[in-house]
């Protein structure tokens, strides 16, 4: 199982987000508190973010190593300020490639998308409907395969969260062992299921950093975090947080 999360509120470096925490990503990829199945991520992490004075599409930044190996990450991740930002470390399922590609985030126009758990691999071709424009998965790992048949669900015009759903309550049906914790964003909202691992959130509303943090596993001890169950979506903007059932 992987460890993502994201944050969307007043502009934050990367380090601030993704290293300075006590239980940070960087920290989750060696030593993760909640995770159900693995013990470290250890093939490769990735982190996208909006600058959405220069562009709508998302940057991205995504290595097959473990995140503490990459000095150069290190370096620029400070310097890096975003209002929306969206990390993800991995620990690759069994079978699964490990190459940069098969690294969350997925990206699709604006669009990103990170998977945490594991689904058959032939459920989600079955799913995917090539004539819907959306393209091709760069990677055969099943959450390329995840992200691909979310691509397309929006390229045929259904909303993020919509999209989200769709996709893991059907593979989740096909799949009776599928584990599916997605979290997505367009740059102006966060969309993030729980199917079978742990995932919280925290909204800021005072201090220097207003916002709210989705993540798989709480950053730090904070008593602001909330846990949600399990086969639950979440949506959020930078006002309202809005849970319902997935099932
Ligand atoms: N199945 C995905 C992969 O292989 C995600 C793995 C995970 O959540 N640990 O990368």
């Amino acid at each position: 199982m992987c460890r993502h999360m994201a944050w969307l509120g007043t502009p934050r470096t990367l380090t601030s987000l993704l290293r300075d925490p006590p239980h940070s990503l960087a920290r989750q990829a060696w030593m993760p508190r909640r995770m159900l199945h693995g013990k470290i991520n250890a093939d490769g992490f990735g982190v996208g973010w909006y600058v959405t004075a220069m562009r709508t599409e998302p940057a991205r930044y995504r290595r097959a190593v473990p995140i503490w190996t990459d000095a150069s990450f290190a370096s620029f991740a400070g310097v890096v300020n975003s209002s929306c930002v969206l990390g993800a470390v991995r620990n690759a399922t069994v079978g699964m490639p490990i190459e940069e590609t098969a690294t969350a985030p997925y990206a699709y126009g604006r669009y990103l998308l990170s998977h945490n758990g594991r689904v058959d691999v032939d459920v989600l071709m079955s799913m995917l409907d090539w004539t819907r424009g959306a393209p091709a998965p760069d990677s055969r790992c099943d959450s390329a395969l995840l992200a691909a048949a979310v691509w397309q669900r929006l390229a045929a015009g259904v909303s993020l969260a919509a999209a989200v759903a769709e996709v893991v309550v059907a593979a989740g049906r096909a799949d009776g062992a599928a584990r599916l914790n997605l979290l997505a964003t367009d740059g102006s909202q966060l969309v993030a299921t729980t199917w079978g691992e742990t995932l919280s959130y925290r909204v800021s509303t005072d201090g220097d950093d207003i916002g709210m943090d989705v993540a798989s596993e709480p950053s730090d001890d904070s008593n602001e975090w909330v846990d949600l169950d399990d086969h639950q979506l979440l949506t959020t903007d930078t006002r309202d947080v809005t849970i319902s059932n997935l099932i």
